[in-house]
Order: structure tokens, then C-alpha cells, then sequence
């Protein structure tokens, strides 16, 4: 059979399912099974594929066909222009994150340009904000936390393959991670578990069947993690610190007023690719460094 005919196969396999893009997927797998780019795959459409590679890809397309994420078959997934090693155990990185790294991307730039700070992550999973900010970034020291041990192992992965060494990884429960270092941050990011725990069964299979509860499950109303972050992070802010979250695109109203409630100032929410609110963000005021 030659690549295009296995291409055929594979995307027949899976064509019929919601949520995939079956050209793309099957193109992604071929070209890591043959160790080749994508354009190779589109440009040799006629090469003959080897009997060992046929098989392995037709049975991993036939796993794909049965909802499992095809990010994890090729152990890869693409996040500000970073190829990230993922597996299971963390959330695949979604596209709607790069809208928080680039906030702050241009954030450090515009006020803290070439000067060392300090940032801290909490829930790093893949690494997916932590990393990229660090390895655009070389002037910020990157803490990142985890209560789990898959996250970390991954998110060390990924700092070797993108050779960072401004980036510090804990294990713990939230800012539990660094309370020993005596460290003040110049910005906190997170992307906690923000699902109500009763709707996570209603999402996508390849999100409720197989990515990490642990990174979904916000509690009865998907806000457990911004509860605890809020009025924590103001002992680990500096003084005009920046608090800046993903949210559940309905969700802004509550963590906007629980931001407000606990002295953030220029509380603000930044929107999504789709027009959906998405982050929200406030920097430390004098109401909470005075409390
Ligand atoms: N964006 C993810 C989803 O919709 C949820 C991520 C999270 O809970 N932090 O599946």
C-alpha cells in the first residue's frame, strides 16, 4: 500500500466521528510513524509504506476511532509555537490558552522589560504556560507547582526539550509548593480545574473518557480552585502584582466579583477565540496589601 492509499484507510476509520479532523489526524500519525514532516507525507503520496508500519498505524487509527485523543497516540501537541510531549495524565493544551500566555508576554514586556521577576504557576500539567512564558521570557524565573506526579514528570520533559533553566518545578497543593522558598511573585497564572463536577459527563468523549479528572473537576460549581487562589495569592503577590486565571467561559461574573471582593484592582476579562470570555486577570490594589 503506498502512503496515500493508508492515509485513505485510516481517515475512513475515524471519519464518521464528532470532533476530529481526520485528514489532519491521520497525516499527523503517519508522518511521526515514518519519522517524517507533514509536507513529506503531502508530497510523496506514492511512496510505498512498510508492512510494520502499516499495521501499527491502522491499529492506532482504530484506537483513535474509539475517542482516544489522537494528542496522545502521537504524544504531541502544538502550543505557542512549542511542540509539547503530552500523554495521559495531563490536559491536552488548548489553542484558547495561547490568549492568557500572550496577555502576559506583552504584560512583561510593557512594564518589567529585560528585569528579572518572578512568576509562579499553579496546576502546571504539560507545562503548557509555564514553559512557554519561560522559554519567551529568559529574564523571568518560572515557578511551577503540581499536586501530581505525571504532570511534573511531563512538564520536565517538555523543560528539557526546550532546554530551559529559568524554570523551577514543586510538588504540592497549591501555593503549598513554594510557601517554604519565602519567594514574592510579580505574576500568578493558573489554569485550574474549572468543570462542575456534574457536567463533566456531558463533554466530548475524548475529553470525559480520557483526559485527567483531576484537571476538569472544579467542584459543584467549577469555582473550588478560584476560591482558594484568590485571597491566597495575596500573600505570594508583590504589591502591584498580577493575578491572572482561565475561566469557564460563564463564569466570569462570579470570579470577577470574588477578584473585586478581595481588593484586586483593573479587574478585567479577555475573550476567547470564539468571542467567549475566557480569562480573567487584576493586579494586586492597596485594598488587599493592606488588609
Ligand atoms: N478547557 C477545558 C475543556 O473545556 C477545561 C480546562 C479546565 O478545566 N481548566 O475541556
Amino acid at each position: 500500500m503506498d502512503i496515500n492509499q493508508l492515509l485513505q484507510r485510516g481517515v475512513d476509520l475515524i471519519k464518521d466521528r464528532p470532533y476530529t479532523n481526520p485528514v489532519l489526524e491521520a497525516t499527523l500519525l503517519l508522518s511521526k510513524l515514518l519519522n517524517v514532516d507533514k509536507t513529506y507525507i503531502y508530497t510523496h503520496g506514492k511512496d510505498k509504506v512498510s508492512r510494520p508500519i502499516m499495521d501499527k498505524f491502522l491499529e492506532l487509527m482504530e484506537k483513535r476511532a474509539e475517542g482516544y485523543p489522537i494528542q496522545y497516540i502521537i504524544n504531541e501537541k502544538e502550543f505557542m509555537g512549542l511542540d509539547f510531549y503530552v500523554d495521559e495524565g495531563v490536559l491536552i493544551p488548548r489553542s484558547d490558552t495561547e490568549i492568557l500566555v500572550e496577555y502576559v508576554l506583552e504584560y512583561i514586556d510593557n512594564k518589567y522589560k529585560g528585569k528579572p521577576i518572578n512568576i509562579l504557576d499553579l496546576g502546571i500539567g504539560s507545562g503548557a504556560i509555564a514553559l512557554s512564558i519561560a522559554y519567551y521570557k529568559k529574564n523571568a524565573n518560572v515557578y511551577g507547582v503540581d499536586l501530581h506526579d505525571i504532570p511534573l514528570k511531563i512538564a520536565r520533559i517538555n523543560k528539557e526539550r526546550f532546554k530551559l533553566n529559568n524554570v523551577n518545578l514543586f510538588k504540592g497543593d497549591l501555593f503549598q509548593g513554594v510557601e517554604g522558598l519565602g519567594e514574592k511573585f510579580h505574576i500568578i497564572t493558573s489554569n485550574p480545574p474549572y468543570i462542575p463536577k456534574r457536567e463533566i459527563e456531558t463533554l466530548q468523549e475524548e475529553v470525559k473518557d480520557y483526559e485527567p479528572k483531576e484537571a476538569l473537576d472544579g467542584g459543584e460549581d467549577g469555582l473550588d480552585f478560584y476560591r482558594r487562589i484568590i485571597p491566597e495569592s495575596k500573600e505570594y503577590l508583590i504589591k502591584d502584582g498580577l493575578l491572572i486565571f482561565e475561566i469557564g467561559y460563564d463564569q466570569s461574573k462570579q470570579i470577577t466579583n470574588m477578584m473585586v471582593d478581595e481588593g484586586f484592582e483593573n479587574v478585567g476579562i479577555l475573550k476567547d477565540l470564539q468571542g467567549l470570555d475566557r480569562v480573567v486577570l487584576g493586579i494586586m490594589g492597596k485594598r488587599s496589601w493592606n488588609r
